[in-house]
């Protein structure tokens, strides 16, 4: 099932022909990977990238590309969960990121669709309102610009919510290429087809790959989606979900062009985007329906059915016609926030990223090259990879991983 966005235009490079050395390997040509060797060239390291497949082609070309400051767990919840100065530092750290994905895209010239946006959390029902006025307050105490509105968002079913300002969003993919060219012109070395199956040594490394060639590199981060060598640190701290997504086409200016996502345990999101099909239609993205990914076969079908009875409600009234649909994995932290630095002397992973790859990605560039060329890092502590999954976070996420079956899965089984 292919996605709105394809790698036709994404460069290829050879399998690797013979051993190499270099001062950073990551395995695993993913966003996450390529923000890595993108910033860590950048600051003269010689970098080597080993994809076992096709660049770009694991979870991120299935994503919907919000790129936001908030993430799937919410600001109250993480102050509830960690503390107000770890919930503050989370949403600083995203809004840095997204002020650096701005940034790289207009240094590299990168043709992207990138644009600033609003994300609007709506509410169908007076208790969401009341979630969504908290988290509004909490995040103005701590000086972030949202707002809350008592009037319903144009053009779908809600009554009214929450905005946080400069969000926005882009083409992943293309995206994805300017990164890739911009990492391989700062003289990032490539190679796809490449699988690792072993890193060893401790204080330099060598990586195994499955074709019998090695590399020897000074430090190692696993950027692999799940990572391939199942560090010990992270043994269960996260657990893998299936998210599903329609790509609709209806009328232009029916709902004006933004991001949105709802309050409800599976949530569902919404993106529309003025300009891809020409001036006349608009592309609606609407996702959710998640659930665990050990119960895919069975409920992929029924998943996909009740996100279409889901949008045929929510849309009541508005004609559009169904052009695409997929489904790809979203991999959840246990206490709600991703595992990204050190898992172990100089070997750096960056994983369990929930729906928030986009800003995660750039968020874990920043900490592992920080880390790596030895300077500080003021939010490595918040998500490091190798903190205990306390009492109270796994509390509060097994409630919400409950609910999220029984809203979800539990219901749809029954379709
Ligand atoms: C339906 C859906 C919607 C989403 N929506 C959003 C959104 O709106 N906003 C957002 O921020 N995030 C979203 N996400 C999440 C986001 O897409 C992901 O978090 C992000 O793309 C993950 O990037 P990655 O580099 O970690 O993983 P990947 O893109 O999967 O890259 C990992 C790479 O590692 C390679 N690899 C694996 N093992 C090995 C090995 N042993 N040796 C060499 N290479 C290996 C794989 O082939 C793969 O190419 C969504 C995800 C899905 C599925």
């Amino acid at each position: 099932m292919a996605s709105a966005w394809d790698i036709a235009g994404i460069p290829t490079f050879d399998k690797l022909k013979k051993d190499v050395t270099a001062d950073v390997a990551i395995v695993g040509g993913g966003l996450a990977g390529f923000w890595c060797a993108y910033l860590l060239a950048q600051e003269g390291k010689r970098v080597v990238v080993l994809e076992k497949g096709r660049v770009g082609n694991g979870v991120t070309l299935f994503t919907t590309a919000f790129i936001t400051q908030s993430i799937d767990t919410s600001l109250t919840e993480l102050e509830k969960i960690f503390g107000r100065s770890t919930a503050e530092k989370v949403w600083n750290a995203g809004a840095k990121s997204i002020d650096l994905i701005e940034k790289v895209i207009k240094k590299e010239g990168i043709d992207c669709e990138f644009k600033r946006l609003p994300i609007a959390l709506f509410a169908r029902s007076e208790e969401e309102m009341g979630s969504l006025k908290e988290e509004h307050d909490l995040a103005k105490t701590l000086g972030f610009k949202t707002e809350f509105k008592r009037v319903p968002f144009e053009g779908f079913q809600n009554i009214g919510g929450m905005i946080i300002k400069n969000q926005a969003k882009y083409h992943p993919m293309k995206f994805f290429k300017g990164l890739v060219e911009a990492s391989v012109e700062k003289g990032v070395e490539v190679f796809e087809k490449t699988e690792v199956t072993e890193i060893k040594g401790r204080s330099s490394f060598v990586l195994s790959t499955k074709g019998g060639k090695t590399i020897h590199a000074k430090e190692v981060i696993v950027a692999t989606y799940q990572p391939f060598n199942s560090p010990k640190a992270v043994k269960l701290k996260k657990g893998t979900y299936e998210s599903y997504v329609y790509e609709l086409k209806m009328k232009h200016g029916l709902v004006p062009e933004g991001m949105y996502l709802d309050q409800r345990n599976p949530y569902h999101y919404l993106r529309v985007d003025s300009e891809a099909y020409g001036p006349k239609f608009d592309r609606i993205i609407v996702g959710g329906e998640d659930h665990r990914s050990e119960l895919l076969k069975p409920l992929q079908r029924k998943s996909f059915k009740a996100l279409a009875e889901f949008t045929n409600k929510f849309f009541a009234g508005k004609d559009y016609t169904t052009e695409n649909k997929w489904h790809g994995g979203i991999l959840e932290p246990t206490d709600g926030l991703a595992l990204i630095g050190n898992y172990a002397p100089r070997q750096y992973l960056a994983t369990a990223f929930s729906g928030n790859g986009m800003t995660y990605s750039a968020i874990s560039g920043m900490i592992i090259t920080d880390l790596i060329i030895g300077r500080k890092n003021e939010w490595s502590d918040a998500f490091d990879p190798k903190r205990k999954m306390t009492a109270k976070a796994l509390y509060n996420k097994a409630k919400d991983y409950a609910g999220e079956f029984i809203g979800g899965a539990g219901k749809n089984i029954f379709k």
